[in-house]
């Protein structure tokens, strides 16, 4: 079961990636135990992987046993869902609307697996995992025990979770409960979906016309706006979709940035903070469409690092440097990274 000198660049829709030292697929929550023990025995660093959608690998490989987690299994009962944590999200998400059941139609065409949707509380068009998660099964790699932990214990923030601070770095999420609704109301607040329904000017008025959309018009409208906007992975160009993560700063900072540019757009948080959009400022820093020789800025979304053959983690790490850079320079905003950056021994 455990294989050795296994190339990762198949595993991420970077393409990119050395070997792990040791690698396993886990198919069933009880092959863990079994894995985790042969990692104590021979000292070795345990990582996790999904689908690889979110993370920067490198060249050099990962010293230490690599799980890519691929358990199965989704049952609906009633409105509660559990899903395996190598399951790909959006099938999960295809299956709830074809039950009627809403909450996560938003978070439609996310590539990825339950877990990692977990581990980075996914969100878009106005919709966060968080909102419908009930409870996470989890392993404890330190004490070999089996946890549940609530929706409250996962300490979901934005695109961040218990699982990627000291206190989580332990647990492998092996499956997850969710919790939808029969009766909902439609999630058209975002700006792009508003506009798709054609609802643009008056949204305040047409609450008849918007309880009457479907989930699954919804659930289309998602699709369509997002590949019209995103490159996904395909067999010569690789993506981990957003690259960085919004940037949040404070009201007094944004209206210093303001009265410099007034174009640059910000959602007031409603606690002294407002969260500024990443891709506006780098698209306003020239980056957009930029091509390098295996690298470059995605035409479509500027917040879109692309990969083509050959290219190595190295290209897009001087990239991404030098576009933090010069939104540095230019805005004095930081840029942090959304994507999970790793190290031969662990995320950097
Ligand atoms: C085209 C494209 C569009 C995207 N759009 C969005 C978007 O709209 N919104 C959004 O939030 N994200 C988006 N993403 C990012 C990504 O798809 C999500 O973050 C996804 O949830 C990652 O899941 P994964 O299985 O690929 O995780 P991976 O990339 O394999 O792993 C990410 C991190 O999660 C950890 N992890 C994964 N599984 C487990 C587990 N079972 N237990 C413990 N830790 C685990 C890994 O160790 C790693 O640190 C997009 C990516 C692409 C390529």
């Amino acid at each position: 079961m455990i294989q050795k000198n296994i190339s990762l660049a198949q595993y991420t829709t970077f393409h990119i990636g050395g070997k792990a030292e040791f690698f396993a697929e886990i198919k069933r929550k009880e092959e863990l135990g079994e894995v985790i023990n042969f990692a104590k025995k021979h000292k070795l660093k345990i990582f996790i992987l999904g689908r690889g959608s979110n993370v920067l690998l490198p060249d050099k490989g990962i010293k230490g046993l690599v799980l890519k987690m691929s358990i199965k299994g989704i049952i609906f009962q009633d409105n509660i869902v559990y899903a395996g944590a190598g399951e790909k999200w959006d099938k999960v998400v295809a299956m709830a609307v074809s039950k009627n059941l809403g909450g996560i139609e938003n978070l439609s065409l996310i590539p990825g697996t339950v877990g990692g949707a977990v581990y980075q509380n996914i969100g878009a068009y106005g919709a966060e995992l968080k909102d419908v998660l009930e409870s996470v099964d989890v392993f404890d790699i330190k004490s070999g025990e089996i946890k549940k932990l609530s929706n409250k214990e996962c300490l979901f923030a934005y695109r961040t979770s218990i699982f990627q601070k000291s206190a989580g770095k332990n647990y492998i999420i092996f499956g997850v409960i969710l919790k939808l609704s029969t009766i909902f109301f439609p999630n058209i607040k975002y700006p792009d979906l508003t506009k798709n329904f054609n609802l643009y000017s008056h949204y305040d008025r047409a609450l008849d016309t918007i309880s009457k959309i479907t989930l699954n018009e919804i659930r289309k409208a998602v699709i369509k706006i997002r590949k019209s906007k995103l490159d996904y992975p395909t067999a010569s160009i690789g993506t981990a979709g957003s690259f960085f993560k919004n940037p949040v700063i404070t009201i007094s900072n944004f209206q210093f940035l303001i009265s410099n540019r007034p174009d640059i757009k910000g959602r007031d948080l409603g606690n002294g903070l407002v969260k500024l959009s990443a891709g506006q400022l780098i698209e306003m820093a020239w980056w957009k469409g930029k091509q390098f020789r295996n690298v470059g800025v995605s035409e479509k979304h500027a917040l879109v690092l692309v990969s083509y053959k050959k290219a190595k983690a190295k290209d897009i790490l001087r990239l991404a440097n030098k576009i933090q850079k010069s939104v540095k320079t230019k805005f004095g905003v930081t840029l942090e990274p959304e994507v999970k950056i790793y190290g031969k021994h662990g995320i950097m």
